[in-house]
């Protein structure tokens, strides 16, 4: 019970701190149909600390599977530009990878 409490009051505050928005595609989202994404995936060592935590929408949830951020913005770097706009309360690191990987992205398409 006290679980599920938490788990909702940290899914609350996540939403509220991205702007109630997919972090990857700028949706704007109901807490109904937000999900917790981890950042760096539980699978790849990421935590349940609220700095890895965003708000993203089911199918950005599911593209980036367990994806790296850096892996995930290389191949959609509007997401990585989005990320940096709307996920205000990760972690600094987090949001540095994210510059480094989109601009990376783009000087190897230009
Ligand atoms: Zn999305």
């Amino acid at each position: 019970m006290l679980h599920q409490q938490h788990k909702r009051q940290v899914k609350r505050a996540t939403f509220r701190d991205c702007g109630r928005r997919c972090v990857y595609c700028g949706t704007a989202l109901g807490l109904e149909n937000a999900t917790l994404d981890h950042v760096i995936p539980l699978s790849r060592g990421g935590s349940h600390q609220p700095g890895n935590l965003v708000a993203a929408c089911q199918r950005c949830n599911q593209m980036k599977g367990a994806l790296l951020p850096t892996e995930f913005f290389a191949r959609y770097p509007i997401a990585g530009e989005n990320f940096m706009r709307f996920a205000r309360a990760v972690h600094r690191q987090l949001k540095r990878g994210a510059r480094r990987a989109v601009s990376l992205a783009y000087a190897q398409a230009a």
